[in-house]
């Protein structure tokens, strides 16, 4: 099997979008990324996974603290950012919540302390144990087969 193959069936899993915030001495950084999800509600954990070539890493190991920004429809261009897709660099503003940066207008900012770290593969696993949590009221940004999307709201099945 070929790396375009698995990606292209992983692509398949149609996933939100958020953006990982940590500050490592008053030095905030962001990244985007979807592998992200619930693990345990008592107590309350969450997983993120991290690229062995990705910058952030180093600093989540270090400041042992991050945050989940579940992006709204209308911060694709924030995801863009924080992915490297944009060429030049662009000032972003962050809030704090819980001592932790999190991005304004996000559908959900996540507070987490790292509780555990697992090495697999050419990721690392980050069990995140939730401080925080901070709500809005909007449409998330959704990301399928390599595109962002938008939510359509479908009829309910009746039986
Ligand atoms: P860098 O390349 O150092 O930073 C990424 C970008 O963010 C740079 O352009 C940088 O200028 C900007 N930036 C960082 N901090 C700030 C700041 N404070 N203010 C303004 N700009 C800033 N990779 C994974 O490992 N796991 C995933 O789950 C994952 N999911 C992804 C999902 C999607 C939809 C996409 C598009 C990408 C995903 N990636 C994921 C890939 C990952 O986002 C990129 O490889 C990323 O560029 C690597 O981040 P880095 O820490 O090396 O950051
Ligand atoms: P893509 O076709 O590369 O990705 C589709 C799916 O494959 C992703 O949603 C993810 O589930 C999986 N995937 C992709 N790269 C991976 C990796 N290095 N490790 C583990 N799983 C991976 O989609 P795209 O729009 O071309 O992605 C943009 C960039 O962001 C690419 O460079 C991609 O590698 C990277 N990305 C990385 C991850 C990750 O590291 N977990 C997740 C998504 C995207």
């Amino acid at each position: 099997m070929d790396d375009r193959q698995f990606r292209t069936a992983m692509g398949k899993f149609a996933t939100g979008v958020t953006v990982i915030a940590t500050d490592l001495d008053g030095d905030v950084h962001g990244m985007t990324a979807n592998a992200f999800m619930s693990v345990s509600l008592d107590p309350k954990l969450v997983v993120i996974s991290i690229g062995e070539k990705a910058r952030i890493l180093e600093k989540i190991k270090q400041s042992k603290t991050f945050s989940v920004n579940i992006l709204a429809a209308d911060q694709q261009e924030l995801s863009m950012i924080f992915a490297g897709q944009l060429k030049e660099h662009r000032e972003v503003e962050f809030d704090r919540l819980d001592g932790k940066p999190v991005l304004k207008g996000a559908v959900a900012q996540i507070a987490c302390e790292v509780s555990a770290e697992h090495l697999e593969g050419d990721h690392t696993l980050f069990i995140g144990r939730v401080t925080d949590i901070h709500l809005e009221d909007a449409e998330p940004l959704v990301f399928y087969s390599g595109k962002y999307r938008a939510l359509v709201e479908e009829k309910a099945v009746t039986v």
